[in-house]
């Protein structure tokens, strides 16, 4: 990991880098390039032993031309404003890049929340909605889960908004829980949009599925749904990691058993269906088919983009890979799909779920992974089609190219005001 890459810089770079193949005005794309507003917090919150602590917190709202801002909360002691800035925007390329009715936006807080009791955690959460409130809405901006939360956080936030504003209104945040009016196949969404697009990949490429080599770096919610979903097809997963390290077996694991094996014991460490243990930079470079980052941002920078064995690169992960990395491997030609369109499952069924709750019907959980199926499919379509008009120089790039599309046509239509 590289923390000396600024991920709102890679952001911009990214932007600059789709330009070439748009005919816009310096003035438009600057305005694609920096957040309409950021929040900053400090919460003051009471610990279980009656001190007081306080914890930084943000919420950037990045771009509402095609609706409202949308976009995780993320737990994690590295939480900074740029890496917030950065992440809002992802979002907002991601949701234009699977056509979407969304903004960008994201939220964070600077903890380490292993060091906090639940009760803690949840006056944490509490006290980071009630600074949302007057920002958030189902019209206004809407929260999800990100790193280190999930449908307990989304549960309280919901239940803080509901409470001030006297009101019942689940569409105010995704990725609660199905009693709390979260969607089916929510929890898996990320991971499955992450296979869809490896099979979508390798099919365009001409590549087989089955028996490809296939190594997964992280394996929390994103990583470790891809994998059991990719060995669904076929593939074999010779590799996984977390942050205690990476366990390998060349005859390929199981999946599911390493998930339950880290659920057990917190690590993969010592896992019984591995014949080695390896590091993390062992495992991004190993000769495999398919390489899924899916930790956290500038897990591969330059240096080490220089030794990636994989052919394809599938990011889980928001901004895996370093402005260097990516030129690197693009110069390589390794193929890398990227994490605007291979980790937007998430979002999507986060779509789906506020659809259901504004209209209080709710659907299987078949018509939902076949809803993300198609959208995916026609988003990897849309790429292919402007990677081949424009001649771009990686996916990336393309899917970009389609995305800032999409968002200044809307701002077009929309005009500038006053
Ligand atoms: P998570 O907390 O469930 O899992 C993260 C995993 O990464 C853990 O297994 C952790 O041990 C591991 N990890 C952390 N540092 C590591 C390192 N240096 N090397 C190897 N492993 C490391 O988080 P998640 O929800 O799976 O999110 C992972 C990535 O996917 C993030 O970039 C997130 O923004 C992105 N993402 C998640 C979702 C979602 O719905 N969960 C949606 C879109 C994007």
């Amino acid at each position: 990991m590289s923390p000396e890459v600024n991920p709102f810089e890679s952001l911009q770079e990214q932007i600059d880098d789709a330009s070439d193949y748009l005919e816009y005005s310096t003035d438009v794309l600057e305005r694609l390039k920096h957040p309409e507003r950021v929040l900053e917090a400090n919460l003051s919150v009471e610990m279980d032993d009656g001190s007081v602590e306080v914890f930084r917190a943000y919420r950037s709202q990045f771009n509402g031309d095609r609706g409202p801002y949308k976009g995780g909360i993320r737990y994690h002691p590295q939480v900074t404003r740029d890496e917030v800035k950065a992440l809002s925007g992802w979002m907002v390329y991601k949701c234009a890049a699977v056509n979407i009715p969304y903004g960008g936006g994201k939220g964070g807080i600077e903890i380490d929340p292993r060091q906090y009791s639940a009760s803690e955690i949840e006056r944490i959460t509490r006290s980071f909605a009630k600074e949302l409130r007057p920002i958030i809405g189902e019209d206004q901006d809407i929260p999800a889960p990100d790193v280190n939360t999930g449908q307990r956080e989304m549960n309280w936030i919901k239940d803080t908004y509901e409470t001030l504003e006297n009101t019942t209104e689940p569409g105010v945040i995704t990725g609660k829980a199905p009693e709390s009016g979260g969607s089916a196949g929510r929890v898996e969404a990320t991971g499955r949009s992450v296979m869809l697009t490896a099979r979508e990949a390798f099919d365009y490429l001409g590549k087989d599925m089955a028996d490809a080599t296939v190594a997964v770096q992280g394996y929390g919610n994103a990583g470790s749904v891809a994998a059991k979903l990719i060995e669904d097809l076929g593939a074999n997963i010779v590799a996984v990691s977390d942050s205690s390290g990476a366990v390998y077996n060349p005859d390929g694991l199981d999946a599911r058993d390493a998930k339950a094996f880290k659920s057990e014991t917190g690590s993969l460490t010592g896992y019984e269906g591995a014949t080695e243990e390896l590091t993390n930079e062992e495992l991004l470079t190993m000769d495999v088919d398919l390489l899924v980052p899916a930790a956290l941002e500038n897990a591969i920078d330059g240096d080490l983009a220089q030794d990636v064995q994989a052919d394809i690169v599938v990011e889980a992960a928001n901004g895996p890979l370093t402005p260097n990395a990516d030129d690197v491997l693009s110069d390589r030609d390794v193929a890398v799909f990227p994490d605007i369109l291979a980790n937007a499952g998430g979002v999507t069924v986060s779509y789906f779920e506020w659809v259901q709750n504004r209209q209080r019907f709710y659907w299987s959980e078949e018509r939902v992974n076949s809803e993300l199926e198609t959208i995916i499919t026609n988003a990897f379509d849309d790429l292919v089609e402007t990677y081949e008009e424009t001649g771009a120089p990686n996916f990336r790039t393309a899917m970009y190219v389609v995305a800032i599309q999409r968002v200044v046509a809307a701002a077009e239509e929309g005009g500038i005001w006053p």
